[in-house]
């Protein structure tokens, strides 16, 4: 693979060597995968320059040539899914199997916005008074500044990637800097598919904070899209109040998985199963707060210890691994810390809870029980760990799942369907999920409320954080 592996910049449709280098590492094996470029201030100007150049003409052009560009993204991402999945699993952690689920869930952006991109709705009216006709259209915002996170290199890339491109904005790609390996292979499919020089751009700036901040302030630049934690959100959010940019924010999560007494049991531990332990728990929709009624604790509990149990630990490319390493050791002891300050609380540890001897940032299966105010139900955890929590009414339950900042996703279980629209109704999250353990989907609106974030990626409306709303009054 490593002959495929593109590693350097890419500015105004070319590959650019860095002015430095930043080594890409495989945390399962704390081998390095690669050296990639990084980019000094001069580099991150002439990315910005690129990308203002290129709009003009890319923001003008058809929409059915913009979308046909991401249908042949689309088609060349599904082709080499093993591929780009292999490239996940080294240098995220997560299983084969997990990455693979990616590659597909990311590259349906592609699809999804190529076929939003030829239809921008706009509106044509008489003014109630009369007078004019109000028109409605929408534009292309202008430069995007497009910045990722490590847990999902590739899906977290195409959801802004697809709609950017569809509403007729040109960017800048930041990825994380554990795994931009990922979203440089993502580039150059693109490149392949055929966007022209300068629409698409990617730099791993030399100083993240200050070689962002100085683009953030170049007023060339008019649009933020951001995914990674709150306490970073939080930053850009501020950032972004000098120039008016428009902002849309991705950020942290604390999911509350929501078990009521009348719920089926089995299903609510596959759903939990799935909610908890997809990508070994490095997901802001995983669920972080399992909150089940007293009268099914016993054999929730007793259930999702036995499934947790069962699950394979190992490199996440080796045969049969069900759970692969965390992105970085670092990471890994901010899980196993979380998990140690849990039990000084008081909870009781039921399985798991102790870092593994040897290479890999690995931690293993562990579920809790805890009390209501244990701090780990404050925590995002980001790993494969499950505090369960009890209730005793459904108003109890909901306040328990509400008592976060965070708010992007929530889980329900219930066999009563009317009886789940209401808790759902209830809790405080910018999406829920009824009796299943995953609902994102590229037609659907994500984001969250709370600190979780602001706007929405994905659906009818991720295109729109990436078009402005321009009113035509018409003399007639
Ligand atoms: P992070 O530390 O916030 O980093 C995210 C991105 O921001 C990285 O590319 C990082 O670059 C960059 N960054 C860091 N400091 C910055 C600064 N001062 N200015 C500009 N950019 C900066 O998050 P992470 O650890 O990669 O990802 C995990 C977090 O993402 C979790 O909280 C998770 O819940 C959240 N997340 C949210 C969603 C959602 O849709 N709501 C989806 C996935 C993940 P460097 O790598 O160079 O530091």
């Amino acid at each position: 693979m490593n002959s495929e592996l593109k590693t350097e910049l890419f500015i105004n449709g070319e590959w650019v060597k860095g002015a430095g280098q930043l080594p890409v590492m495989n945390p399962s094996t704390n081998q390095m995968i690669a050296a990639i470029a990084t980019a000094d201030q001069e580099q991150c100007d002439a990315a910005v320059t690129a990308a203002f150049t290129a709009f003009p003409s890319w923001s003008k052009s058809a929409p059915r040539f913009r979308s046909e560009i991401l249908r042949r993204a689309f088609e060349i991402m599904t082709a080499e899914a093993d591929e780009i999945a292999r490239l996940i699993s080294m240098e995220n952690g997560k299983t084969f199997s997990d990455a693979r689920g990616e590659v597909i869930y990311a590259a349906e952006f592609f699809r999804w916005f190529a076929e939003e991109a030829v239809r921008t709705p706009g509106d044509f009216r008489h003014a109630p008074s009369g007078d004019k006709r109000i028109l409605v259209t929408h534009q292309a915002i202008g430069v995007s500044l497009l910045i990722t996170p490590w847990n999902f290199p590739a899906a977290m890339a195409t959801r802004k990637l697809g709609p950017a491109l569809a509403a007729g904005c040109t960017v800048i790609l930041k990825a994380a800097s554990e795994t931009p390996l990922t979203a440089l292979w993502i580039v150059d499919i693109l490149h392949r598919a055929g966007v022209p020089a300068g629409v698409v751009n990617f730099v791993m700036p030399q100083k993240t904070g200050a070689m962002i901040s100085r683009m953030m302030h170049d007023p060339r630049v008019r649009n933020l899209s951001f995914t990674g934690s709150t306490e970073v959100g939080r930053i850009l959010l501020k950032e972004s109040a000098d120039l008016i940019l428009r902002t849309s924010l991705e950020l942290g999560g604390n999911a509350p998985f929501v078990v009521l007494a009348d719920a089926n049991i089995e299903e609510a531990v596959k759903g939990a199963m799935i909610a908890k332990m997809r990508n070994g728990g490095a997901a802001c929709t995983a669920a972080n707060r399992f909150i089940v009624a007293e009268s099914v604790a016993e054999e929730f509990t007793a259930k999702l210890i036995a499934s947790m149990a069962d699950l394979k630990m190992a490199d996440g490319l080796s045969e049969g691994a069900q759970l692969g390493a965390s992105v970085s050791g670092k990471e890994r002891d901010k899980i196993a810390e979380l998990v140690s300050a849990s039990v000084l609380a008081g909870a009781e540890l039921h399985l798991g809870g102790a870092v593994p001897v040897g290479d890999g940032a690995f931690y293993p299966a562990t579920v809790l029980t805890v009390k209501g105010d244990n701090p780990i139900l404050s925590q995002e955890i980001f790993g494969p760990v499950a505090p369960i929590v009890t209730f005793t009414d459904d108003a109890q339950g909901i306040a328990l799942a509400n008592a976060t900042e965070y708010g992007l996703i929530a889980y329900v279980y219930s066999e009563d369907l009317k009886r789940a629209l209401r808790v759902a109704e209830a809790i405080e999250a910018g999406m829920v999920a009824i009796n299943r353990g995953v609902i994102s989907d590229p037609a659907a609106p994500f984001g969250g409320v709370k600190q979780s974030g602001l706007g929405r990626e994905g659906g009818f409306a991720g295109i729109h954080e990436f078009l402005e709303t321009k009113y035509i009054g018409v003399e007639i």
